[in-house]
């Protein structure tokens, strides 16, 4: 598998299915893609759910 960021304005975020805005990074892996502002949100939600133990 592949990970990689890339700026493509044909790529679309699979979690929050926004399309293309200038500087929007998407974080491409096994045919999905995050970008991210949801990885910023996955990365809050894991903190918290880490704080409740
Ligand atoms: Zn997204």
């Amino acid at each position: 598998m592949t990970i990689k960021p890339l700026v493509d304005p044909e790529v679309h975020c699979n979690w929050c299915g926004r399309g293309p805005e200038p500087r929007r990074i998407v974080v491409t892996g096994a045919g999905m893609a995050i970008c991210d502002d949801c990885v910023d949100l996955a990365v809050v939600l894991i903190e918290e759910e880490k704080k409740r133990g």
